[in-house]
């Protein structure tokens, strides 16, 4: 999907009003045609005072925003569209303390937006399964304090990692947050991120034995001084991972840590096409399902 680069002076002269913003969904939603809902008949008018488009045939008012993730919304949408554009224009993405600022909504406002804006990243890169060469490794991360080193470290939570491996650099990448690392949390892994059949390298913990169900499965003991030689690229991706998580967001609880991952692995994943992330992940908003967030409201 290619999309345009875009920079802070040609996102705010775009979608600067709200107009521009209600323009742009309707033609992200309508572009190839208007179709009622309810009647079938193939024009609409605008109606700017109700953010609608009303059907010629029928009068039946389809609100630009229904069915999209600014669902219901009591925002503005350029609120919503400089959201997207700084959750993705920097490689430590966002804070909603810092979110809350730059769009003058309270903390729980831009907390909702970003947990929403994550979770439409998180199914976007769901349709997508690693494959050929893959190296699969296990990691704790995040919490509030530094816990001890190794497996059971307090307040971090267990995360399964893979990384395609394409030789002089990582392919895509994928991440689960996990109870805990078992053959019943490996295999759920495997199944929703490995393409059957992959040839999937691992350390010899026990746990990831089951890679094997499916997977040409190659597992060695790796001492930490051989690890740059067997799992090089899932390494680089952890210590990513954990400095992104140390970085913007101070630690983060196992709550709402899968939100995080699906974030890193959004950007990290289009990380040749930087300058296009903005109009990329408009355009996904715009296509994507409402995401309801218990008890909140945005
Ligand atoms: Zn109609």
């Amino acid at each position: 999907m290619q999309q345009e680069n875009t920079d802070f002076f040609a996102w705010q002269a775009r979608f600067g009003t709200e107009e521009a913003c209600l323009k742009y969904l309707i033609e992200e939603r309508w572009g190839n045609g208007f179709i009622c809902p309810k009647c079938g008949h193939e024009h609409a008018h605008f109606l700017p005072s109700r953010s609608a488009q009303q059907c010629a045939g029928c009068h039946h008012q389809v609100s630009v925003t229904a069915g999209t993730l600014f669902h219901s919304t009591n925002l503005p949408l350029t609120k919503w569209f400089w959201a997207i554009f700084w959750i993705v224009s920097d490689k430590g993405g966002i804070s909603a303390v810092r979110l809350s600022k730059l769009l003058s909504v309270s903390w729980p406002t831009a907390r909702s937006m970003l947990r929403k804006i994550r979770t439409a990243m998180g199914h976007r890169d769901s349709l997508y399964r690693l494959s050929q060469l893959v190296e699969v490794d296990d990691a704790l991360v995040g919490g509030k304090h530094k816990g001890k080193r190794g497996r059971g470290a307090q307040g971090k939570a267990p995360v399964l990692i893979g990384c395609e491996s394409r030789g002089e650099k990582a392919g895509f990448i994928s991440m689960a947050s996990v109870q805990s690392i078992n053959h019943e949390t490996v295999r759920d892994f495997a199944r929703r991120n490995l393409e059957p059949g992959s040839v999937v390298r691992s350390d010899a913990l026990a746990a990831l034995n089951s890679l094997a169900d499916t997977q040409q499965h190659e597992a060695r003991v790796t001492p930490p001084e051989k690890v740059d030689e067997w799992l090089p690229w899932v390494h680089v991706v952890i210590s990513n991972l954990k400095r992104f998580l140390l970085g913007t967001y101070h630690g983060v609880s196992s709550t709402h840590l899968q939100e995080y991952l699906n974030e890193f692995c959004y950007r990290f994943n289009r990380r040749q096409w930087e300058a296009q992330l903005p109009n990329r992940l408009l355009s996904l908003c715009a296509m994507h399902l409402p995401v309801q967030n218990k008890a909140e409201n945005c």
